[in-house]
């Protein structure tokens, strides 16, 4: 998942005391690609829970989280996982690789 798999569909303030917005996003936790939806407690960020899950994922925009504007950032971060039968250091350096990818650290290598 990146920021490009994040569509935000609405953001208003409904009935409730608080904004909503509803977004469709590659699940982090489930790995699919769902609605979800939850509370906007600043302008600039929203926790949304998946509808498939029911797990929750922090969204960040630049300005204004409105249908449009682009998301900057999610957190969590997809956890990633290597398949049992891999040796250990291929799999450690592998996980490492993950890691370091999904936290932008190895963006200006490229
Ligand atoms: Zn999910």
């Amino acid at each position: 998942m990146n920021e490009a798999d994040i569509t935000l569909r609405d953001s208003r303030s409904d009935a409730k005391s608080y904004r909503v917005c509803k977004v469709d996003l590659l699940c982090p936790y489930c790995g699919f690609y769902s609605p979800a939806e939850g509370p906007v407690p600043t302008m600039k960020s929203a926790l949304v829970v998946c509808h498939r899950c029911h797990e929750a994922v922090m969204l960040q925009a630049a300005n204004v989280l409105t249908p449009g504007s682009p998301v900057l950032d999610y957190y969590p971060k997809k956890l990633p996982t290597v398949d049992p039968f891999v040796p250990n250091d291929i799999a450690d350096d592998y996980l490492e690789a993950q890691r370091c990818f999904s936290a932008g650290a190895c963006m200006d290598v490229l």
